[in-house]
């Protein structure tokens, strides 16, 4: 089976208002393996709406609606879909009643437009929403075709998905196991991770694979689908086993977990400690590890030196070794991490120095000072000044965890 989502708002066609409902009914009929072929966004105009439903449905088995079920003359989903499907509406006393004990809970009588929202189209099945006065429709208006009217209100729309479109939804497909795997990488670009993972995933279409990149960090998902459970975990395996196998210690997690987590577990598992000395990202680096709960266990602090004179002053690095080779260079990269290293008695020291703009933007020097002495690092880093700063402490991290692992 596969389907169409319709988000029907004038609202959702300015720059202020973003349809989330079709992600959410998405996410759900995924679940149920239902593939969600086409999606749009109609405005409150009753001919163009009447016409994308009769398209919508020539190519689809189950479209479904959301908003314009309200009250108001520029609420036309219902009359757009009785005219595309070519029926009739009539008017149901028992939706009137329930709406009128709905406001009368508020202490008021409905208004005569809310009449409209008691017209049902011919055939329909009414959909009662507990969150509102707009009941939603359920139409089967050809053998395998369905059509499903619903507020647009996510408040109202979710519930009203839970416990009446799922339900029905599950009666007419065939019942799906899914099971799924995440992956993330650092340090590796999107294109190069996907010129070297596309020849083994490209061989499947059950699991489907799905790359998220982030600026220095991608996610890879696997998700298979099959009619029972040993079979699922088979197809992952299938796909995602030689991944995992041609990536190696790239995969920074396989459970979710992110970079300065997985760096944070590596440091707790040794019972060591981390402390930090920063030029280019003058505390990032700092803050991004600190952006786990529980990072107090295992990071001592950081310096904060952009200038020369902070460098020595804070972290002892000689000025005559500035002076000869300049603050982006390996000495003062190793400098700064051995004086980080030394004032804090940490296990562990990362430092970075570098440029983020100018003629030699992206040139950064990391230094990691060990128990077992001291390595630095030139990389040479793509982008903007934010991309060059982001990446100098992604890439450092990374760093570190393969060095712990
Ligand atoms: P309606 O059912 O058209 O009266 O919609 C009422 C309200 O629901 C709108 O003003 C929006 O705030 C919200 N809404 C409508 N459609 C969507 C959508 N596709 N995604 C998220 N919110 C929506
Ligand atoms: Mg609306």
């Amino acid at each position: 089976m596969n389907a169409e989502i319709i988000a029907v708002g004038s609202e959702l066609l300015t720059p202020g208002k973003v349809d989330t409902n079709s992600l959410y009914l998405t996410q759900h009929l995924n679940d149920l393996g239902i593939e969600v072929v086409a999606k749009s966004i109609i405005g409150d105009d009753r001919s163009s709406l009447t016409e994308q439903i009769r398209t919508s449905l020539s190519r689809s088995d189950l479209v479904i609606l959301t908003g314009g079920l309200g009250p108001t003359e520029d609420d036309v989903t219902r009359d757009a879909c009785a005219a595309a499907l070519g029926l009739t509406q009539h008017f149901d006393d028992a939706i009137w009643d329930a709406i009128i004990d709905r406001f009368s809970k508020f202490g008021r009588p409905p208004r005569d437009n809310n009449r409209r929202q008691a017209n049902v189209i011919a055939g329909a099945e009414v959909l009662p929403n507990p969150n509102g006065t707009a009941p939603g429709l359920w139409l089967a208006p050809a053998p395998g075709k369905f059509v499903a009217l619903l507020p647009g209100p996510p408040r109202e729309l979710k519930p009203m998905v839970q416990d009446q479109i799922l339900p029905r939804l599950r009666s007419l497909v065939p019942p799906s196991v899914i099971r799924t795997r995440w992956y993330r990488v650092a340090g590796v670009g999107e294109s190069d991770l996907d010129a070297l993972i596309a020849p083994i995933y490209t061989q499947y279409t059950n699991p489907v694979t799905t790359i998220l990149a982030a600026p220095g960090d991608v996610h890879i998902h696997f998700r298979a689908r099959t009619d029972a459970e040993p079979e699922a975990e088979a197809l992952l395996a299938a796909v995602a086993d030689p991944i995992v196998a041609l990536l190696g210690d790239r995969i920074y997690s396989d459970d979710g977990a992110t970079l300065e987590e997985s760096v944070g577990r590596l440091l707790l598992k040794h019972g060591a400690t981390l402390a930090t000395a920063e030029s280019l990202t003058a505390g990032l680096l700092g803050a991004r590890v600190t952006e786990t709960s529980g990072s107090s266990a295992y990071y001592v602090g950081g310096f904060q030196t952009y200038t020369n004179a902070m460098k020595t002053q804070l972290l002892g690095v000689d000025p005559a070794v500035l002076a000869e080779h300049t603050a982006v260079s390996e000495p003062v990269a190793i400098a700064m991490a051995q004086g980080a290293r030394e004032r804090t008695r940490a296990t562990y020291a990362l430092s970075l120095t570098g440029y983020a703009e100018g003629d030699q933007a992206g040139l950064v020097y990391c230094g990691l000072a060990t128990p077992t002495g001291v390595q630095v690092r030139k990389l040479k880093l793509f982008g903007d000044r934010h991309r060059v700063r982001s990446l100098a402490v992604i890439q450092s991290l990374d760093w570190l965890r393969k060095t712990l692992l």
